[in-house]
């Protein structure tokens, strides 16, 4: 798939260029242009791709400091100007635009679904969202701003895929150290799904197509991406099991949304040498992952490239109901209540002090 991706905030900006950087360096030129847009100078400055600051006039290239009503604001009032460095960069080859985007922050989390509204009013291609959820450990101020960014990017793109942080995070090192490695990882997975249409070496009949990336994701809402890779043997009627246990790992252990198995539809690649894909293996991977998400749009196909070892990576449309998500969304929830408790009791602590018969006492 041809994509143009535009990286909104911290988080958009950075996974934006970690996606180039690996797309580059696999040479698969899947991502034909790329951009990063912020309020916060300092965040661009370190990016290798383009970049467009907005908000100058409202927050003089400060950021907007988690406040996603002001990042929506300013995308909105900005938006001529992100359209237009847009031009030129969004051609006729180009087959998707994705907005990537942090959906706990405030620039990306109020200004990815603005940008993506606006992206699929002007172009004719699907726009989806790249969106990243907080891990557990993050504070209610970041729940509250990704519930509140996920509903709204989850209507207004054409889907979006989901990344939890704490899904493709080693153990022993915090959020923030981890976020290099949570970025390459992300640009892996998420890198090789784009290119998985562009296969250059050996077309056959079972390699994949761009168009079952797309209808895959044509139920629309939210997606996860599954993935897991093992070392294979040189003869594909020995890696039967291979196949079979990397596809398990992929959506039991590796998906990008823990716990998401209950799908719409699903797509299965098996990247890898063509004559070390086991047919039989994708065969008996396609049914079990028929079986598991519950849905009987299962597309698969290969996706040849030149590596000592097979992956699997397992796309999986409409998952709204996942296990994860909901939990998500109903902490998300009590976090906004408590929040609106919180601002209640502080207004009334307030208009006490403000009181005129108080003030009669002092
Ligand atoms: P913004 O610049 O206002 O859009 O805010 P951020 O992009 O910093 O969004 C904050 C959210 O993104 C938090 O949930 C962080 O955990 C997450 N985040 C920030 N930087 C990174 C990063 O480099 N990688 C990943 N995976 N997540 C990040």
């Amino acid at each position: 798939m041809k994509t143009v991706l535009i990286g909104v905030g911290q988080a958009g900006g950075k996974v934006t260029s970690s996606l180039v950087e690996f797309d580059h360096d696999m040479g698969f030129e899947s991502v034909r242009g790329a951009l990063a847009v912020n309020t916060a100078e300092a965040d661009l400055q370190p990016l290798s791709i383009d970049t467009v600051l907005v908000g100058q006039d409202r927050v003089k290239g400060h950021g907007v400091g988690g406040d996603n009503e002001l990042g929506a604001e300013v995308m909105q009032s900005d938006i001529g100007e992100v359209l237009s460095a847009l031009d030129g960069r969004i051609t006729a080859e180009a087959e998707a635009i994705v907005v990537v985007a942090g959906l706990g922050g405030g620039t990306g989390s109020g200004g990815a679904p603005v940008l993506a509204k606006e992206l699929n009013r002007v172009y004719e291609i699907p726009v989806y969202g790249l969106g990243i959820l907080p891990g557990r450990g993050e504070g209610a101020m970041y729940k509250v701003n990704a519930g509140r960014s996920l509903k709204t990017l989850a209507r207004e793109a054409d889907a979006t895929i989901l990344i939890d942080n704490d899904a493709w995070h080693s153990s022993g090192e915090s959020l923030e150290e981890g976020f290099d490695s949570i970025n390459r990882s992300i640009a892996r997975r998420v890198g090789l799904l784009f290119a998985s249409g562009e296969a250059v070496e050996g077309v056959g009949e079972s390699v994949v197509d761009t168009s079952e990336v797309i209808n895959t994701l044509r139920s629309g809402g939210v997606a996860a991406l599954g993935y897991a890779s093992a070392e294979a043997d040189d003869d594909a009627d020995t890696n039967v099991n291979v196949v079979t246990s990397v596809t398990r790992n992929a959506l039991l252990t590796g998906t990008s949304l823990p716990n998401a198995t209950k799908a719409d539809a699903a797509l299965l690649v098996v990247a890898g040498k063509p004559e070390r894909i086991s047919r039989k293996g994708v065969e008996r991977a396609r049914k079990w992952l028929e079986e598991e998400t519950g849905s009987m749009q299962v597309r698969g196909g290969d996706f040849p490239i030149d590596s000592e070892r097979l992956a699997s990576l397992v796309l999986l449309g409409g998952v709204e109901r996942s296990e994860r998500l909901e939990e998500f969304m109903q902490q998300a929830k009590e976090a906004r209540e408590e929040a609106q408790r919180q601002e209640q009791e502080q207004d009334e602590a307030d208009k006490l002090f403000q009181n005129d018969d108080l003030d009669s006492l002092i």
